[in-house]
């Protein structure tokens, strides 16, 4: 075969807007590769939901890879010599990737590189992932921003992201190459399918990630700025997952964001907004670059000194939505059933382990790998720090949210609430964020029995807002 080529496809599971595959095709033949290591990252390998999405994303891809002639290979193992395997079988002279950003990225390219050289091969990287390389994004000192707000204003300062490019034409390979088959991998659950109905929540791959994107540019967007903390209303755009598994690149999402706001100047500032979150995805990435140590350490070193407590009976609580905190236990339940939780949850969530239950943001870091289609190494990690107190730019720790409180400010009318915690759906709007404190007749009347069909706070939001003040205050004397 004349000019063959190997596209290596990682963490963008998509044909369009793929620059290192347009580059491939460019050239001649593409083989089409997606190699599961189930040893790389070590405890950060994929979690399950994300290996749900991953089984689906590979299924439509090769749906849309075949619909062309093509055919996506499938090999497990080590990319390096696997790459290079192929390489030798095919007699392609060139493997293209899009760059990755984890900690083990790098070291992982450089060996792919040196082995597919053995064989007679370049390794081409191409960006595809970010819309800003990390390299071009500094300070005025040449250093990584650790404030948002400056390293947002900076990436806006650049020129605009260059303009997404088509899926490229792939003929058909003219040597059949081994695939190993995709059920074989078990990617999804089976006993029990825990996914079961995920089907009808989610599309993963390229045409899903589009429909989202257009549904929520074309219904939602207006109401975004002001509603975006709003769980129980489909104001956000929910293209995480897709992101993550680069079904869709940031850069088709802001190009199609700035094509809204010039057909509807009056969404102006909610897209604006919109941009903002999709700029706090790429502060996470250029963060875990730098640092790579983030999904492990506190970013603020003083936070290793932090007394977290040992409590795995709060920590199971919390896990299974039973805290007694009911916009709590909504969001972890959402967690659990869906594979997703609003953005607004994930902080009161987040803020309930680590300052409530003074439990380690570590914990919580692990439970969201496993249990998020969305789950990011970099957001994850940036998040969990940011609401924990010890990330970059974070939030401080002594802001402690208060879960009723955030409760009925942000699910007032309790639709969320309800629908993720059935068991009080019959309780007054007044009570619902607070059952413990509803009279007897009332939690009768809505069939609520407190330790029996909802269980009591497992802490009290007073005495626990103090110990986590005075666990903080341990940290103060550390330089
Ligand atoms: C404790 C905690 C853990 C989190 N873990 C993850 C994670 O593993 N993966 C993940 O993608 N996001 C994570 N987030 C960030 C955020 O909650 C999700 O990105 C967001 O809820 C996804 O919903 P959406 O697509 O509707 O967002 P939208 O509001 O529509 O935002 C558009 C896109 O911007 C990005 N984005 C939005 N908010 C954030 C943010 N705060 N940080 C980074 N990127 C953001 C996402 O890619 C998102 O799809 C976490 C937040 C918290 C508080």
């Amino acid at each position: 075969m004349a000019d063959v080529s190997i596209y290596w496809f990682r963490d963008d599971l998509r044909l369009s807007d793929l620059p290192g595959l347009q580059a491939a095709a460019d050239r001649g033949t593409v083989i089409p590769v997606y190699i599961l290591d189930e040893k790389l990252g070590e405890q950060w390998r994929l979690g399950s939901a994300s290996r749900w999405w991953l089984h689906n994303s590979l299924t439509a891809l090769r749906h849309e890879l075949s619909a062309q002639g093509s055919e996506l290979i499938l090999r497990s193992g080590d990319a390096a010599s696997t790459l290079a395997a192929i390489a030798e079988e095919t007699g392609a002279t060139a493997v293209y990737c899009s760059r990755h950003y984890q900690p083990w990225s790098e070291t992982l390219e450089r060996s792919v590189k040196a082995a597919v050289s053995g064989v007679g091969a370049d390794l081409k990287r191409y960006p595809g992932t970010l819309l800003h390389e990390p390299e071009d994004v500094a300070t005025g000192g040449g250093k990584p921003f650790k404030v948002f707000t400056p390293f947002w204003r900076a990436c806006n300062r650049r020129p605009n992201p260059s303009a997404p490019c088509p899926p490229p034409g792939l003929a058909a390979l003219e040597k059949s190459v081994a695939s190993e088959e995709l059920d074989d991998w078990c990617l999804t659950p089976t006993a029990p399918n825990w996914a079961f109905g995920w089907n009808d929540l989610w599309s993963p791959g390229e045409t899903g990630a589009h429909q989202a994107l257009t549904r929520f540019l074309r219904d939602h967007v207006q109401d975004y700025g002001g509603g975006r903390d709003i769980p129980s209303e489909p104001n956000t755009s929910k293209l995480s997952p897709y992101l993550r598994f680069g079904n869709i690149s940031p850069r088709q999402v802001w190009h199609a964001a700035q094509h809204a706001k010039a057909e509807h100047p009056e969404t102006a500032d909610s897209i604006d907004k919109f941009l903002s979150e999709l700029g706090w995805r790429e502060f996470c990435y250029h963060l875990l670059f730098h640092f790579p140590h983030m999904p492990d350490e506190a970013f603020n070193p003083k936070f290793s000194f932090f007394p977290w407590g040992k409590d795995e009976e709060r920590l199971r609580a919390w896990q299974t939505g039973k805290t007694g905190y009911p916009i709590v236990d909504a969001g972890m339940r959402e967690l659990w059933q869906t594979g997703f939780m609003h953005n607004r949850v994930r902080m009161v969530v987040a803020s309930f382990l680590t300052k409530h239950c003074l439990l380690n943001w570590r914990e919580g870091e692990a439970w969201f790998w496993d249990c998020l289609v969305d789950a990011d190494l970099a957001s994850n990690a940036c998040s969990w720090q940011w609401v924990g107190g010890s990330g970059a730019d974070a939030s401080p720790y002594f802001r402690i949210f208060n879960p009723i409180a955030q409760g009925e400010k942000f699910d007032k009318s309790g639709g969320y609430t309800r629908r993720w915690v059935p068991e009080l759906a019959g309780l007054p709007d007044k009570y619902l964020h607070k059952p413990w404190e509803a009279p007897e007749d009332i939690l009768a009347e809505a069939g609520v029995s407190l330790g029996d069909s909802y269980p009591r706070p497992i802490v009290d939001h007073k005495t626990a807002r103090e110990e986590a003040l005075s666990a903080y205050a341990t940290l103060k004397d550390i330089a």
